[in-house]
């Protein structure tokens, strides 16, 4: 049986940047469902950093993660991990009320941010109909992320100190037999600390391992890529998002990006695109757009899987020794995958919650299973 210092159950976003830091000074297995880390939620995102988004929570890690996508470590990457890019939360006449909510929550976070008009909105964004938006909240400083670079280089790194990842390795049963035996289709695994990274499963490994869950929810959202005219300038545009985020649109390699924004709770599942979502995704856009959505280049769907208040979960189970909860990573998995695998795996390993989190307000109890009052 190969034994490691922790097991982290699935490859996702989440449990890979956690691997990479705990394999700093640890042994570290991960254990993969799937023949491809990365086939779930972490595969099917918009790619999308923005400071602004979320809680206060979410925000201070997002903001806690920049300096890593901007300067990771040596060899971690080819390219650079951000690309400029931009959002624009945009509002009509009726949702005024949205727009200077917006406005005062993202200029806590981000000095940059500023309420634009009508008339700067179009030259921003050419295509928008006009009189369709009275005003928007403009972030510049949001970033495009190169996803595959970002989970591929935590693997990369994991590796390179020793870690492994075990793909074809789904966990049937976990057991608590002074350290965790884990049990998969790959074979037995053995460790003291189990973290529990396996994204909308999290709470079905939780029953496995004999834990009490977190009331995790996955929810479902689509998206898809379609054509725009002929010479309509998409690539140097911001990414457009609803103010009561109903609806999305991001430049995506020549076409643009779509999504209905729609959080349709579901079972933990392969999830895939409902004809219903599509249409209703059209007919949004459409009514901002100059131009109907052209044919449709691909479409998808992926689990964003939220606990109550729509944190992230990160800390031992308290009714659980050696159980560690790394889930409900929501709509913001990647853009604070480095700060939540610090503060992971300092958790982990007993260590304090990192000084630099700390100093942007946010603690150990913000993420902790036991906030959320199910007697984790
Ligand atoms: C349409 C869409 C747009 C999004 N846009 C953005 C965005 O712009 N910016 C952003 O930051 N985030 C975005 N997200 C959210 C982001 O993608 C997620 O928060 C993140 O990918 C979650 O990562 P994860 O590792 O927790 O989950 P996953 O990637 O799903 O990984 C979990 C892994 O666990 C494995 N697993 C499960 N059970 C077991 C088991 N029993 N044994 C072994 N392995 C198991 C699974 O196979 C899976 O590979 C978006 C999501 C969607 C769907």
């Amino acid at each position: 049986m190969e034994t490691a210092d922790f097991i982290v159950i699935g490859a996702g976003i989440a449990g890979a940047s956690a691997a990479y830091e705990l394999s700093r000074d640890a042994r570290v297995i991960v254990l993969e469902r799937e023949s491809q880390p990365g086939y779930h939620t972490t595969g099917r995102s918009a790619a999308l950093y923005t400071e602004v988004y979320g809680n206060r929570v979410i925000r201070a890690i997002t903001s806690g993660s920049r300096a890593f996508f901007e300067n990771p470590p040596p060899g971690f990457a080819e390219h650079p991990l951000l690309a400029p890019r931009g959002t624009l939360l945009i509002g009509r006449e009726d949702q005024e009320g949205s727009l200077a909510l917006a406005l005062e929550e993202g200029r806590r976070t981000v000095d940059a941010v500023s309420l634009i008009g009508a008339d700067e909105l179009l030259t921003r964004v050419p295509f928008l109909k006009p009189g369709y938006a009275k005003a928007a909240v403009w972030e510049p400083e949001a970033r495009d992320m190169d996803v595959h670079a970002i989970h591929h280089g935590f693997l990369k790194g994991l590796r390179a100190r020793g870690g492994r990842v075990i793909t074809d390795a789904e966990v049937l049963g976990l057991a608590a037999n002074g350290d965790w035996i884990v049990e998969t289709r790959a074979g037995s695994f053995r460790a003291p600390v189990v973290i529990n990274a396996a994204g909308a499963w999290a709470d079905v490994v939780a029953r496995l391992a004999g834990a009490r869950t977190v009331g995790l929810v996955p929810k479902r959202r689509t998206a898809f890529t379609f054509d725009v005219p002929k010479g309509t300038p998409v690539e140097k545009v911001p990414a457009v998002i609803d103010v009561d985020e109903t609806w999305y649109i991001k430049p995506e390699s020549g076409r643009l990006l779509g999504s209905p924004a729609d959080e349709t709770p579901s079972e933990p599942c392969d999830a895939q695109p409902e004809e219903l979502d599509l249409a209703i995704a059209v007919d949004r856009i459409e009514q901002a757009l100059s131009f109907g959505v052209g044919r449709f280049h691909s479409k998808w769907a992926g689990l964003r899987s939220f606990v109550a208040d729509k944190t992230m979960v990160a800390g031992f189970a308290k009714k659980t020794p050696g159980f560690f909860w790394l889930a409900g990573q929501g709509g913001y998995g990647i853009q604070t995958c480095p700060g939540m695998a610090r503060i992971a795996a300092d958790l982990a390993r007993g260590r304090p919650f990192p000084a630099d989190m700390a100093d942007r307000g946010i603690d150990a109890v913000d993420l902790s299973p036991e906030r959320l009052g199910l007697e984790v």
